[in-house]
């Protein structure tokens, strides 16, 4: 909770990169919440993620811990990394997270028993993921 809080009122990386390799703007309309984020990677490794959003504490927070975590890994570390917070915020309360794999993330395992709220926690981590898969698209 403390977590959470503390990336709603002060959040990492929110602030638009002028230049970006992708930009993806996800949204989730049960809730209102709506993020725009810029991704660049130079040579496999994620060097810059920035954001901007309006939404609920959950999802502002999230997109603040994913932006910070994934920044300055490599692309196949990342994917690792999203599936791994996807399986514990899906698990229903049974999977609480590797703190190692996941750092400030495993604050939203309590999340994973309000259906309603998932789809919060993962906007920012599905929006890092979509901006991957554009940002390696364009270069091969
Ligand atoms: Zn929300």
């Amino acid at each position: 909770q403390e977590v959470i809080l503390d990336h709603y009122k002060n959040p990492l990386n929110k602030k638009l990169a002028p230049t970006f390799d992708a930009q993806v703007h996800h949204i989730n309309p049960s809730c209102g919440d709506e993020i725009t984020l810029n991704l660049t990677a130079v040579d496999g490794v994620i060097t810059a993620i920035t954001w901007d959003g309006v939404g609920c504490s959950i999802s502002q927070a999230s997109t603040s811990v994913v932006s910070d975590l994934i920044r300055g890994r490599t692309i196949s570390e990342a994917l690792t990394i999203i599936a791994a917070f996807q399986a514990m915020i899906q698990s229903k309360g049974t999977d609480s997270g590797d703190e190692e794999l996941l750092g400030d993330g495993v604050a939203f395992a309590g999340v994973s028993k309000f259906p309603a709220r998932v789809k919060c926690a993962l906007l920012g981590w599905m929006a890092v993921k979509d901006a991957i898969s554009q940002a390696t698209a364009q270069k091969q």
